[in-house]
């Protein structure tokens, strides 16, 4: 099909929930990606930090088929190997005690929200559920995780939401203490907002944050649905924080293209969510399990050690063409975050860099890059080159 028979067929039959971009890709390569017509594009945005092994990774790919043809699916009232491996080596590598197997990032929210609160009703008895989250995060899509999410404009048409968060500004304890209360069970935060506009939370804002929570026995929830998975520059950005979290979501790219998700939780929280309190048919994928594995055995520490030099990289290099409507970068990893000046707007500056061969993508009111782990330096070279052509 060309580029225009997709677009055509796609505006017919499939809900129009999105704004997409007037471009159809039909495969790819590294960090390149190719339409019907073969004009290729690079790509800063691994299908929302989805890719991290970007396209056509033959190690991945040959997992992906191998337990395809082996074994698909049982359900979770059996046991497979993939998974269990998977899990074993996401707790060895994080210090976390165990993990839950879901299908995408809103849903694994949706467990951590979950244990929250049975760890405190467990402990504590009802009236102990409410979780504190930050301004300008985002928490997914259902209709909890959207009550969850700390922007307005997420808390529209749905209603009733679920009951039982309350916002508090980001690197703010003061704040937060003061949205606090005895009915408090746990703060969730994204320890770089992602969706908000690639915000870091300072360091010792998030030391200070874990301290309270310890003493309060407020279980500390990070949503690494973006950040986790080496996105940063370590397996999971908290990793780079000093703490360890009491429960961990992640998703987008755990399992390097394919839908998977989950949460970590730690020894304290792993009796919380016993038999018949959690469950996900699909959960634990023996296909989505080897991807992941695959992901694993990629992401070395001498890997994630080249993602933070290739996101420091980037930085210099978008820093150094001193366009006219970028001011300062920001981010972790490869997961980069752009201010954009008074007089320009994002959503352009996105149509016009992806009209000139380059994907990139928005965040709040800046640019937002989220590059395949693997892109080599000619490929962001490259992306460079049509960025600094394209907004001289
Ligand atoms: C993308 C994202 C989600 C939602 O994930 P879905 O897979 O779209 O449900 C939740 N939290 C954060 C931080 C995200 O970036």
């Amino acid at each position: 099909m060309t580029s225009q028979e997709i677009k055509n067929l796609t505006h017919q039959y499939i809900m129009n929930t999105y704004g997409r971009f007037p471009v159809a890709i039909d495969h790819g390569r590294g960090a390149r990606l190719y339409d019907p017509e073969g004009r290729e594009y690079i790509d800063f945005t691994s299908g929302i930090g989805v890719t991290d092994l970007g396209y056509g990774y033959q190690p991945w790919a040959d997992a992906v088929a191998d337990q395809a043809k082996k074994l698909n699916h049982v359900s979770n009232l059996f046991y497979t190997e993939p998974a269990a491996r998977l899990a074993e080596i996401l707790c060895r590598r994080t210090g976390e005690s165990c993990v839950f197997f879901a299908n995408g990032g809103g849903e694994a929210n949706e467990g951590l929200i979950k244990l929250a609160r049975k760890y405190s009703f467990d402990k504590y008895g009802q009236g102990r559920a409410t979780i504190i989250t930050l301004k300008s995060s985002f928490h997914g899509r259902t209709v909890t995780t959207l009550k969850a999410t700390g922007q307005d404009v997420f808390h529209n048409y749905f209603f009733p939401f679920t009951e039982g968060f309350r916002y508090a500004a980001a690197n703010d304890l003061d704040d937060l203490e003061a949205a606090a209360g005895d009915d408090v069970c746990a703060v969730m935060v994204e320890l770089v907002q992602g969706e908000g506009g690639v915000l870091p939370l300072n360091p010792e804002y998030v030391k200070a944050l874990a301290e309270l929570c310890a003493q309060r026995d407020w279980l500390l929830l990070a949503d690494e649905v973006q950040t986790g998975v080496g996105r940063t520059g370590t397996l999971f950005a908290f990793q780079q924080y000093g703490i360890l979290p009491d429960a961990v979501s992640f998703a987008k790219g755990i399992a390097g293209g394919l839908p998977m998700s989950g949460v970590l939780a730690s020894e304290k929280c792993r009796d919380v969510l016993g038999p018949g309190t959690h469950a996900t048919t699909f959960g634990a994928n023996p296909i989505c399990a080897a991807a992941g594995l695959v992901v694993q055995e990629t992401l070395s520490d001498a890997f994630l050690e080249e993602v933070k030099a290739k996101g420091a990289y980037l930085r210099k290099g978008i820093e150094a063409l001193n366009l006219p409507c970028f001011g300062k970068t920001r981010g972790l990893g490869l997961m980069i975050g752009i201010e954009v000046k008074d007089g320009f707007t994002n959503k352009d500056i996105a149509s016009k860099l992806i009209e000139n061969g380059l994907l990139v993508l928005t965040a709040g009111p800046g640019m937002r890059l989220l590059p395949p782990l693997v892109i080599t330096r000619e490929e962001m070279d490259k992306g460079l080159e049509i960025m600094g052509r394209v907004l001289a």
